[in-house]
């Protein structure tokens, strides 16, 4: 089992890309988006997604340990795949430290950090029209990245989308300050670790996708 580290800001396309290529690798791939599992714990109403939907719902980061015990419970359960894009962790140094510990300890490894470069104003805007499935978690937005069929999830069919609570223009500022704060730090660790591969994300779906695939083994 590989690791690919999918490292950006909140908006810079990490989670579309990694849906992606989980989609059309799925015997071999799997995409582990953080975001989506603390949602789920929110969703099912777990003794942890009580404790931290408020954290989540403002754009704080809820605590290693609990992301951390979140994912390897995840990770457990991961059977027959070759590859996972983590979608949304590491993200604090401490987390980075956990991860390579686990990978060392499971013998596994890291095989490459993916940094989505892009500028916060082009986040801003891409944050503001962004909806996902309320059935798969799957994320589009209002002009880059429309569903196929109007109203209809390209991934799992459904009808339901909504707007993310912290995708609200409010809490998107606090998002972006955390991540540069908390976050950022991560691209000279891993481009210090010869892992980081920079990615211009301002770029189109498709074209980021190409990139992508010529720079993951499968
Ligand atoms: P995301 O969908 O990746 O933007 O994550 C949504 C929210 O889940 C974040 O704002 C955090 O509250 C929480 N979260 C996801 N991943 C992490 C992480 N690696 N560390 C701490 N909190 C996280």
């Amino acid at each position: 089992m590989n690791f690919f580290v999918f490292l950006g800001a909140p908006g810079s396309g990490k989670g579309t890309q990694a849906q992606g290529l989980a989609a059309a690798y799925a015997d071999v791939l799997l995409h582990i988006s953080t975001g989506q599992l603390i949602r789920d714990e929110i969703c099912s109403e777990t003794e942890l997604g009580r404790q931290i939907k408020e954290k989540a719902d403002m754009g704080s980061l809820v605590s290693d340990d609990d992301i951390f015990n979140v994912l390897a419970k995840k990770l457990e359960c991961v059977k027959n795949k070759k590859t996972i894009i983590l979608d949304g962790f590491p993200r604090t140094l401490n987390q980075a430290v956990l991860l390579k510990q686990f990978a060392e300890k499971t013998g596994n490894m890291i095989e490459k950090v993916v940094y989505f470069s892009i500028a916060d104003a082009e986040l801003i805007n891409r944050l503001a029209g962004r909806f996902t499935c309320v059935h798969c978690g799957a994320v589009y937005h209002n002009q880059h990245n429309t569903p196929k069929t109007d109203g209809v999830c390209d991934f799992c069919g459904s009808h339901d989308f909504h707007v993310r609570p912290d995708d609200r223009k409010e809490i998107v500022e606090k998002r972006l300050r955390v991540y540069h704060e908390e976050t950022e730090p991560l691209v000279s660790y891993y481009e210090a670790q010869g892992l980081l591969f920079k990615l211009d994300a301002s770029q189109t779906v498709e074209r980021i996708k190409e990139i992508l695939l010529k720079n993951i083994s499968l």
